[in-house]
């Protein structure tokens, strides 16, 4: 297992270069991940709920959904999904100007301090070769 992000808490997302392979629901231990059929926002590829995802905080010591995914660079880095970026997560900030979904838009997820605030900005990639 690629262990470069050890203890890590972010937010993650999937973005448009998802094969649909379905490789990383399984591993996720929250079941935060949908597949193309139940995107909620329409788009034909795996998404991830932000209010769902714990990071893989106190399940792995990696994000089980990036170390699972064989598409380089299929899942990146988002905003901590805290007070701080309701903002983000409000606005049309998700693919192609489109607005995230949610269940619970009121609840607070942990973020770590490591993965700056560009890069998260950037999407960078959780796991890069
Ligand atoms: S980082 Fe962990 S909790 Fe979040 S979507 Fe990926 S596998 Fe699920
Ligand atoms: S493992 Fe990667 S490519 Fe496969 S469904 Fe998940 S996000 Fe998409």
């Amino acid at each position: 297992m690629k262990s470069k992000y050890k203890g890590i808490r972010m937010a993650v997302i999937i973005n448009d270069t998802c094969i649909n392979c379905a490789a990383c629901i399984d591993e996720c231990p929250v079941e935060a991940i949908v597949d193309e059929d139940d995107n909620p926002t329409g788009e034909e590829y795996h998404y991830v709920y932000p209010d769902k995802c714990v990071e893989c905080v106190d399940h792995f010591d990696s994000p089980a959904c990036a170390e699972a995914c064989p598409t380089e660079g299929c899942i990146t880095w988002d905003m901590p999904f805290t007070e701080d970026y309701k903002d983000h997560y409000n606005g049309e900030n998700y693919i192609d100007g489109q607005a995230y979904v949610m269940d619970d838009a009121d609840a607070v997820m942990p973020t770590r301090a490591d993965i700056s605030t560009e890069d998260r900005q950037a999407r960078k990639p959780v796991v890069e070769d």
